[in-house]
C-alpha cells in the first residue's frame, strides 16, 4: 500500500476549453505553494495525485487548502490489485482502525474494462465489511464514515476522508488586477475574493507621512503578506500621496476633499495598473458604507477612468465582510488602530451627493497633474514579505 494525496479540481467542469489552462496553472501553483516539501506531482485530465516522500500529509495538506481551484484534498491509500477478494481485505484491514457505528461504500470505476459494475464492487465489500466487522451497520443516507474505492487504470485507491478545498480558480488564470489596498477590514477581503477567481493581484497603497504613521503602512505590508500566502508573488506599490493630498487639502471645499481624492487615488491606480500590465482595478468600496460610497459618489469617482473597477465586496453587509475577514485571517491584523490617510483629512461633513461639475471645477484650482506624475515616479515598490513584516506577523 501506498499512502498518498488525491486532489479534486475546483469549477473545470464548467470551464471545459480553459481544462489544460487550468491543470497548468494550479500545478505551478502548487508547485511554489509546496516548495519546501519533497513531493512528487502526477497530473491527468481528471485527478491530481501527490506523493508526499518527507511524509508530512498533515503540513502538506494545510498548504494545499490555501490554493485556489481545488475542490477537495483527500489522503488515500493506493494499491495495484484491483482484484475484487483482495480488495475486501484491504477495505477490511482499513475501517478496522476507524471508530464508527455505521458506513458505507461508494465506488468509482474510473477504469471501465474493469469487469465488476461500481454498484456491485460497493455491495460486494459492503457485506464483506458487515459480516466481519463488528457491530457495525450501513447507513445509505448518513453514515459515520464512507469508504470511497476508486479503481483506476493504474490501481486501485481507497480513502475515507475528505477534507475541503477553497475552490474558485487558480491564481493567473485571469490575468492580473491593481488591488487598493488600505488598512481596513474590506479591501483584503475583496483581494481575497479578486484571487479567488483567479486573479493575480499587485496592491497600491496611497501613504500619507507624517500624517499617515509608519505603523499604518506596516499594516498594509503585513496585510499584503497574508493575501501573498493564498497567490505568492505579490507586490505593494506604495504612493507618496501626501503632497497631492495637501494639495488637495489647500484648494477645495472641504465637503468635496474625499471626492477629490479617491478620483486622483483613481487616477494613479489607473496609470500604474496599466504600466503593470492590471486589466482592472479592484478594491473594498461597499455601497452605502461611507459617503464617499453611495452610488452618487462612486459615479462621480469613477468618472476619471474607463478601467473596469471591480469591487468584490460591494454588495455585502459589513457584517459578512468581517465574517470573512477573519476566515481569511486578515481580520486580527486590520483593526489594529492606525490612522490611514482618509481618515485623518475626514471633513465633518463630507458630501453624500457629489456634482460631477462642482468637483471638475475645483479640479482646476490646482495643477494635479504634476503632482500625479510625481507620486507614480516615487512610487516605492516592496515584494519581498517574508523580510519587511516577519517581525509584525
Ligand atoms: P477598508 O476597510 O478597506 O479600509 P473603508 O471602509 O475604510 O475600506 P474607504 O476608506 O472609503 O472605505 O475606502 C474604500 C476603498 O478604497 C478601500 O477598501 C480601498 O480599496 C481603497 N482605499 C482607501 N484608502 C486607501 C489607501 N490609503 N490606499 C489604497 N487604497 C485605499
Ligand atoms: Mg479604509
Amino acid at each position: 500500500m501506498e499512502k498518498l494525496i488525491l486532489i479534486k479540481y475546483g469549477e473545470l467542469t464548467t470551464k471545459k476549453g480553459n481544462r489544460n489552462l487550468f491543470i497548468k496553472t494550479l500545478t505551478k501553483n502548487i508547485e511554489e505553494m509546496l516548495q519546501n516539501y519533497d513531493v512528487n506531482i502526477i497530473k491527468n485530465r481528471v485527478r491530481m495525485f501527490i506523493e508526499v516522500k518527507d511524509q508530512k500529509f498533515d503540513e502538506v495538506v494545510k498548504q494545499l487548502q490555501k490554493v485556489f481551484g481545488l475542490h477537495s484534498i483527500v489522503i488515500c491509500e493506493k494499491v495495484n490489485t484491483k482484484d475484487i477478494e483482495e480488495l475486501k481485505k484491504i477495505a477490511f484491514k482499513m475501517l478496522k482502525q476507524e471508530t464508527f457505528d455505521t458506513f458505507k461504500v461508494v465506488t468509482d470505476r474510473a477504469d471501465k474494462t474493469y469487469p465488476i459494475k461500481s454498484m456491485e464492487v460497493s455491495r460486494q465489500i459492503g457485506g464483506y465489511l458487515l459480516k466481519y466487522l463488528d457491530h457495525k451497520k450501513v447507513d445509505i443516507h448518513h453514515p459515520q464514515l464512507t469508504l470511497h474505492i476508486e479503481i483506476r487504470t493504474d490501481g486501485t485507491y481507497f480513502y475515507t476522508k475528505e477534507v475541503e478545498g477553497i475552490g474558485g480558480y487558480p491564481v493567473g488564470i485571469q490575468g492580473k488586477g491593481m488591488l487598493m489596498l488600505s488598512g481596513g477590514i474590506d479591501s483584503p477581503v475583496a483581494g481575497y475574493l479578486a484571487l479567488k477567481r483567479g486573479v493575480q493581484i499587485e496592491c497600491i497603497y496611497f501613504d500619507s507621512p507624517p500624517h499617515t504613521s509608519m505603523e499604518a503602512k506596516n499594516k498594509v505590508l503585513t496585510l499584503a503578506s497574508l493575501l501573498n500566502q493564498y497567490s505568492g508573488h505579490m507586490k505593494v506599490h506604495v504612493i507618496p500621496f501626501t503632497k497631492l493630498q495637501e494639495a488637495i487639502f489647500k484648494n477645495c471645499d472641504p465637503t468635496y476633499m474625499i471626492t477629490i481624492m479617491r478620483r486622483m487615488m483613481y487616477r494613479i491606480t489607473e496609470r500604474l495598473a496599466k504600466k503593470r500590465n492590471c486589466k482592472i482595478i479592484i478594491n473594498g468600496e461597499s455601497i452605502g458604507q461611507v459617503a464617499s460610497q453611495t452610488l452618487t459618489s462612486m459615479s462621480v469617482i469613477n468618472e476619471v477612468t474607463n478601467m473596469p473597477v471591480i469591487r468584490p465586496v460591494a454588495c455585502m453587509d459589513k457584517l459578512e465582510i468581517i465574517r470573512m475577514s477573519e476566515k481569511i485571517g486578515t481580520y486580527e491584523t486590520s483593526i489594529l488602530p492606525f490612522e490611514d490617510c482618509c481618515t485623518i483629512f475626514v471633513p465633518k461633513h463630507p458630501v453624500i451627493y457629489p456634482d460631477l461639475k462642482k468637483a471638475k471645477e475645483m479640479e482646476t484650482t490646482f495643477d494635479y497633474e504634476s503632482l500625479i506624475q510625481e507620486c507614480i515616479q516615487n512610487v516605492e515598490t516592496i515584494s519581498n514579505f517574508e523580510e519587511e513584516t516577519s517581525d509584525l506577523l
